[in-house]
């Protein structure tokens, strides 16, 4: 029989980018989001194929599916600093009874389980560039830490099915992804930047923009991915992917300038707070085990995302 992958918060970004993936390798997939971030038109291309059926629901509720689940990818959750924090409370509970609720899934079918997690567990690092093996320096009750302590406490519960009753899983922590289909008011920095060079508006530098990050484009991101739950090497592995090229968001916004040929002005306004000041995975462990690295360089990944950004997507 045809296996069954669930993607929950599917709609999104990386979600929808990584339905499309899997519907082309052949894979039946179920496609959970409440599409509070995510959107149908994320969806167009594979919406009405026979392999992809579309459930509207919110994690955070426990749900019955008729299909016996083989996989799940289990993304839902917001992941850009505006709006986690305006949504702070149902960031934590999605994190907390969304992952409880799609665990029991998984543990129901006995189904391989990949959580997304992210290098915000690693907080604002004390060492760098960051390994799996560190801990990290969070702030247990910033601003921030209802996205960082929920995605800690998810990646907790994930390893607690793993011990108390031998799921199969997997902790892939994504460090800063960008690409098409990032929406122009989501309010990460790629995305803020494009729209506002594209549209001569001052380019919105927060802090000196000294802090650094390193930026995968999202087709390095699906092959990781992918790679991380189809890989029997990956099996109850923590995993950091991401692309280790690191940049100023100084340099970041000057490159995305001069690559639109924009009249913006650059601007600074203040560094909210406990924002990471550097940035960059270290990709050892997911070139050991997955033979992966990312192929992409941040300028063609740049071209990519300006294009769909101009085409006014
Ligand atoms: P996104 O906001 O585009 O996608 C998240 C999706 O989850 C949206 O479609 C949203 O509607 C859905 N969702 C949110 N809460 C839900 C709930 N309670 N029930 C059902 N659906 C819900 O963001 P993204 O960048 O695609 O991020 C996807 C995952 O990857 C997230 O778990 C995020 O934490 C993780 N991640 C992303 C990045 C990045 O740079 N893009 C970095 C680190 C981690
Ligand atoms: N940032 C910025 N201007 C913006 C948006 C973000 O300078 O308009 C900075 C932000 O302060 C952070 C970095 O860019 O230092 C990355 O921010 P983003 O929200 O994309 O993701 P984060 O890595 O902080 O989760």
């Amino acid at each position: 029989m045809q296996k069954i992958t669930l993607v929950t918060g599917g709609a999104g970004f990386i979600g929808s980018h990584l339905c499309e993936a899997l519907i082309s390798k052949g894979y039946r997939v179920i496609c959970i989001d409440n599409l509070r971030t995510g959107k149908l038109s994320n969806l167009q291309l594979i919406l009405k194929n026979n392999n992809f059926k579309f459930i509207k629901h919110d994690v955070i509720k426990p749900l019955e599916l008729k299909e016996k689940i083989d996989y799940i990818f289990h993304l839902a959750s917001y992941a850009s600093p505006p709006y986690y924090q305006k949504y702070s409370i149902e960031t934590l509970l999605t994190n907390a009874n969304g992952t409880y609720n799609i665990l029991e899934i998984a543990r129901k079918y006995k189904a391989r389980f990949l959580l997304a997690s992210t290098s915000e567990v690693y907080g604002d690092p004390k060492i760098h560039p960051q390994k799996e093996d560190y801990w990290g320096n969070v702030n247990p009750v910033g601003k921030r830490s209802c996205y960082d302590e929920a995605k800690r406490f998810a990646e907790a519960l994930t390893m607690e099915y793993n011990r108390k009753y031998g799921l199969d899983v997997r902790i892939i922590r994504i460090f800063n992804t960008y690409g098409p289909r990032l929406q122009k008011d989501d309010g990460r920095v790629i995305s803020n930047f494009i729209y506002q060079a594209l549209n001569n508006l001052p380019i919105t530098v927060y802090g000196k923009g000294s802090q650094t990050r390193s930026f995968c484009y999202i087709s390095d991101m699906v092959e990781g991915l992918i790679k991380a739950m189809f890989m029997k090497e990956a099996k109850n592995q923590i995993i950091n992917l991401g692309n280790p090229d690191e940049f100023t968001i100084k340099q970041a916004a000057i490159i995305i300038k001069n690559m639109i040929g924009s009249k913006s002005k650059i601007i600074y306004r203040p560094l909210p707070e406990d924002d990471p000041v550097r940035r960059k995975p270290d990709i050892t462990k997911a070139k050991k085990i997955l033979n992966w690295v990312p192929k992409v360089k941040l300028k063609e990944g740049l071209e990519k995302t300006i294009e769909w950004f101009k085409n006014g997507k």
